[in-house]
């Protein structure tokens, strides 16, 4: 006779095997004795000293990996204050409107059917739907067109080329077709 109750436990015996597995971020780093636990993933991330900064978790990106306590052979040291770790923060003022646009720090598509600010973004007869991507990585700004129909420029001169990124720089002017941004990075 077929049993389902012995079936069903071998697989939940398979299920948490899975997943109580160790995770180690890289097994090169595993000489250093400074170490995160993230929270949001459970990865045992190593540091070369107290100093190191890293913005996210190499594992899954979670953004609060700063946050949880710094340890080394069972001491534990201070979060650090969130104070202490400078924030850039990107924002584009469009130079006729003087109108601020903050862009978050997960990044997003301006355009008519982006994701920052996309009501406004409809006023702009040139503008394609998905025009440029903005993300953060590394402390740092990246722009990216997505293949717009009447480009993006930095600073006049530049075209940028499709699908490739470009760093921003602050005070730069960002154009999107005919539109035209200061790049306020602070
Ligand atoms: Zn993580």
């Amino acid at each position: 006779m077929f049993n389902c109750g012995s079936d069903i436990e071998y697989l939940d015996i398979i299920t948490i095997n899975e997943a109580n597995l160790p995770k180690v971020s890289s097994p090169e780093n595993t000489n250093s004795k400074y170490f995160r636990v993230c929270r949001a993933c459970g990865a045992k991330i190593y540091f070369e000293d107290i100093e190191e900064y890293k913005a996210t978790c190499p594992e899954c990106d979670d953004p609060d990996l700063m946050n949880v306590p710094l340890e080394q052979d069972g001491v534990t040291y201070e979060v650090p204050h969130k104070a202490n770790i400078p924030e850039v923060n990107l924002k584009l003022v469009e130079i006729t409107t003087k109108k601020e646009i903050t862009i978050p720090e997960k990044g997003g598509i301006i355009g008519k059917e982006g994701t920052i600010e996309p009501e406004y973004m409809q006023r702009f007869r040139f503008l394609s739907r998905k025009h440029l991507e903005v993300c953060y990585r590394n402390r740092q700004w990246f722009v990216k067109d997505l293949g717009s129909t009447n480009g993006t420029y930095l600073d006049q001169a530049t075209k940028l080329k499709p699908f490739e990124e470009y760093q921003l720089h602050h005070n730069t002017v960002l154009r999107l077709a005919d539109v035209k941004f200061q790049v306020i990075i602070e």
